[in-house]
């Protein structure tokens, strides 16, 4: 489960999700988070 960066919130599901696919290197699940307390963050799913 990711936890917030600003406020160590624990946040279960992504609000949205993409595939990330930088040139010659593995594409990347990412993951739109909003954590309780409002804060948004980007992370890395599997
Ligand atoms: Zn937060």
């Amino acid at each position: 489960m990711p936890t917030c960066p600003k406020c160590g919130q624990q946040t279960d599901k992504p609000i949205k999700t993409w595939v990330l696919a930088p040139k010659g290197k593995k594409p990347l699940n990412i993951g739109l988070f909003k954590c309780p307390n409002g804060h948004y963050f980007r992370k890395a799913v599997i």
